[in-house]
């Protein structure tokens, strides 16, 4: 029997298992792949404080690191269902993983085009995240795919940085606001190539060179030179196991405000999987020092009653 168990190993969810640890509790982490998450892709952090230039990995290995070392224990399984019987929690429903709080930090995962190589290629000249990785491609040519806000905030965030942009969407028409068309169309270095669908990444020495693209309507091929990808073409939280026990958004996403609670009693939902405005580290281990320190007050809740 745990005190806290939480789902998801990424930084988020480490963050809040050294927190609960910290806090003289019981934890339990279940991870389905890997600690570290997202960021794990990442081959240099330059936006978290104090830790300027950490590679990805190296973060989420003296992350996990921190957490072992204070007693938190990592199971590797994927969660496939949540419940609660009473007070407490069950996971997969197997008595091994019960507890009277769970945080969900799940995280996103940022959907792709599927085109061959992509994944090994993330890292490698393809991103999903232009605040993060726009300084690689300073003066350089970078190309965005999507025609949403992300897309086209992404697009005008680059055009500030980089030499050239290519905006490649699928349609004459962007779902993106209007303002933010209208600013990324005033920007003389981005230049929109409509209506074309990705078709092949171009390599040299396995780093992104440029991308081939079929155009909609007549079929005819245009190949761009390229030093990055951003693809901007949604990303996807996995919390449909837990859906029973904590209400999602239209777009899946677990609705809870910045104290993370979600409407269920010991329940907390920490980072990119919540519903929130900004999905980046910082944020993410933020959500987890929130959820942690209040999942703890929960469980000393509940006690205090049960000796009463
Ligand atoms: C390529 C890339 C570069 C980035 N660079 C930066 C950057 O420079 N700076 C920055 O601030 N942010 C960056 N980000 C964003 C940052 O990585 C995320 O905001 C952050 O990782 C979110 O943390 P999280 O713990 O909420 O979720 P995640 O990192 O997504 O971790 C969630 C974890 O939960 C696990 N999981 C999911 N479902 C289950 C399940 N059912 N059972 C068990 N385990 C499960 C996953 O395997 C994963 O390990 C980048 C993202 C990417 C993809």
């Amino acid at each position: 029997m745990y005190d806290i168990i939480i789902i998801g190993a990424g930084p988020a969810g480490m963050t809040a298992a050294l927190y609960g640890a910290r806090a003289g509790k019981k934890v339990l982490l279940v991870e389905k792949e890997f600690p570290g998450g997202q960021i794990v892709n990442s081959p240099l952090v330059e936006n978290y404080p104090a830790l300027p230039g950490i590679n990805g990995a190296d973060f989420a290995l003296q992350l996990q690191e921190q957490v072992t070392a204070l007693g938190v224990e990592i199971t590797y399984t994927e969660a496939g269902s949540l419940e609660k019987q009473g007070d407490f929690f069950r996971v997969n429903g197997d008595d091994a993983l019960q507890a009277p709080a769970v945080i969900l930090a799940t995280g996103v995962h940022h959907r792709g085009l599927g085109l061959e190589n992509e994944e090994a290629l993330v890292g490698a000249g393809i991103s999903f995240c232009a605040v993060c990785d726009g300084a690689f491609y300073r003066d350089r040519t970078a190309t965005v795919i999507g025609g949403g806000d992300t897309a086209l905030q992404d697009a005008v965030y680059l055009s500030a940085l980089c030499k050239k942009v290519y905006v490649v969407h699928r349609r004459e028409a962007f779902r993106a606001a209007q303002a933010l068309v209208k600013k990324a169309r005033s920007k003389s270095n981005i230049e929109f190539v409509t209506p074309y669908v990705p078709l092949r990444y171009l390599t040299r020495d396995g780093v992104i060179c440029g991308l081939e693209a079929e155009h909609k309507e007549d079929g005819s091929l245009r190949t761009l030179e390229t030093d990055g990808i951003f693809l901007a073409v949604g990303q996807s939280p996995d919390l449909a196991f837990a859906a029973d026990l904590a209400p999602l958004t239209p777009q899946g996403y677990a609705a809870a405000g910045e104290d993370c609670r979600s409407h269920v009693p010991g329940l907390f939902i920490a980072g990119d999987c919540r519903d929130k405005q900004v999905r980046q580290l910082t944020t993410a281990v933020g959500d987890g020092a929130v959820a942690a320190t209040l999942a703890c007050e929960y469980i000393d809740s509940i006690d205090s009653l049960e000796n009463n």
